[in-house]
């Protein structure tokens, strides 16, 4: 693992305009691992003008040589799995197991669906007398989040190579070691200068010159609904394409017919994988009254088991934050019955795994975004109730439901405002399209919606 002291700009690492660096820190041992430059709005404007230069030979090139590089991609991918894998563990702090097995696979699946995507995707389709052409949309702006750190910049750049864009990426400040990996995976797979550039830089410097920049046609974003907020307000007011993924506060409701431990089991893992750090976690466990005490009993039982085997979250100001609501939760009239918010240990960013019981709709941890491992428990009188309390937050991202039979729980799922719900406990599909109802975004990334999104339609009349 090597930190760049400088920019990938137009198929080389440049020299950064300005001094000052940005130190990655180890999250399990909080030793500094890595200093990468934190680019100004000059290294953003150089940025733009080669992903702009390189726009027209890129949206030229035949959709199969885009498939190539995208092949090449993924192989570049399969080929330094380990080194990923190793990369995110050192600066997220996750599991070596679970970074192979999600933050190094994970990208390895969407490159590979993108690059099978533009050999077949039908370009141009004709409709009535007109041809329609499907074209790039143009230059990207694409801020990621540091939770999935690969799979965010992949779920983006992906899609956009293959429609025919070009690219600049400004990842997030705690996970920017993955972000050069990916850059060294681009120039290895042969992808041409220009079309793909990174700069690592403070989301409110490098972030905003990136989303401010004229030369910008599309500025994709995931991150906080606070930031992505702002992004949504600045494109509005230039005119340009905006894609969000925001936050979420998913609901995971187990109805009366469903196998309840089973249901309690997955729903606590999903809670705690990633030590809480997913957007789309099930973070609200919506229980029957008369199960209620069961549940509670089978997700403490199921979270005192991930005891040690989660990471820590990603830095100090996280920990604080989770820790905070977890405090909130108690003095809103929620009762502890796994973790809490002491420390678990001395060094690094570690929170235990937490299940607060006795949580009301109207309580602060069933409102907001905690990002941290913290399940909370509500209990629900009758299939109605539970909709309306499913229903009853700004977000809308991710759930699940689960019954005795599918079609019960299928009935229940599409009466929720929200962009993916998992039945009985259904896989992660990469071609599935992924985003936010409501308060939880704009578009959707993953598959062939995400191509969509990088895409514009110029319908020519015959
Ligand atoms: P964040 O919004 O603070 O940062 C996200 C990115 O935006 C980072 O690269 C950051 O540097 C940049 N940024 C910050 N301020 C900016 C500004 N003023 N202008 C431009 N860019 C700016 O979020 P975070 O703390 O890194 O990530 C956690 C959040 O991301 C959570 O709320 C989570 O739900 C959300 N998230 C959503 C999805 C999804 O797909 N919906 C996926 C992952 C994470």
């Amino acid at each position: 693992m090597k930190a760049h002291d400088g920019m990938y700009i137009d198929g080389a690492w440049r020299p950064a305009d300005g001094r000052d660096a940005i130190d990655v820190v180890n999250p399990v041992d909080e030793q500094v691992i890595g200093r990468v430059p934190a680019g100004t709005a000059l290294d953003v404007d150089t940025a733009v003008r080669a992903a702009r230069a390189a726009l027209p030979g890129w949206a030229a090139t035949p959709p199969a040589e885009r498939a190539a590089r995208l092949a090449a991609l993924r192989d570049v991918l399969v080929a330094r799995k380990d080194e990923v894998a190793e990369t995110v563990t050192a600066e997220l702090g996750s599991p070596l197991k679970f970074s192979q097995a999600v933050h190094a696979a994970a990208p390895i699946a969407v490159a590979g669906s993108y690059a099978e995507l533009t050999a077949t995707y039908a370009f141009e389709e004709k409709v009535g007398n007109s041809v329609v052409h499907h074209e790039p949309v143009g230059v990207v702006g694409a801020i990621t989040p540091w939770n999935y750190p690969l799979h965010q910049i992949v779920a983006k750049v992906a899609p956009a190579l293959a429609a025919g864009c070009t690219v600049v990426l400004k990842p997030a400040e705690d996970t920017p070691l993955t972000a050069q990996l990916f850059a060294e995976a681009v120039h290895e797979a042969g992808v041409p200068a220009g079309v793909f550039n990174l700069v690592t830089g403070l989301g409110p410097v490098a972030g905003q010159a990136l989303a401010e920049h004229p030369g910008v046609d599309l500025v994709s974003f995931t991150g906080s609904t606070a930031v992505g907020r702002r992004i949504g307000a600045l494109a509005g007011a230039a005119v340009k394409n905006v894609a969000l993924e925001l936050g979420g506060k998913s609901a995971n409701v187990i109805l009366p017919s469903a196998d309840l431990a089973k249901a309690v089991n997955v729903g606590v893992a999903n809670v705690m994988s990633n030590s809480g750090q997913t957007c789309s976690a099930w973070t609200r466990m919506l229980v029957h009254r008369d199960q209620y005490d069961e549940a509670v009993a089978l997700a403490a039982e199921a979270a005192a088991k991930y005891g040690d085997r989660i990471g820590p979250v990603v830095n100090a100001k996280q920990r604080e934050r989770v820790r905070g609501y977890i405090e909130k939760g108690v003095a809103e009239g929620a009762r502890i019955v796994a973790g809490g918010p002491e420390a678990p240990q001395e060094q690094g960013y570690f929170v235990s795994p937490t299940v607060l019981a006795d949580v009301t709709e109207d309580m602060t941890v069933a409102q907001e975004e905690i990002f941290g491992p913290v399940l909370s428990v509500l209990r629900y009188e009758d299939e109605e109730d539970a909709l309306r309390i499913a229903n009853g937050t700004v977000y809308g991202l991710a759930g699940a439901v689960w019954a005795g039979e599918e079609a019960e729980a299928v009935a229940f799922a599409r009466r929720m405002e929200t962009g993916q719900v998992d039945i009985n406990g259904g896989r992660f599909n990469p071609l599935a399209p992924f985003g936010g109802y409501k308060q939880s975004g704009v578009g959707r990334e993953l598959g062939a919606h995400g191509l969509t999104e990088y895409l514009q339609t110029k319908s020519l009349q015959f």
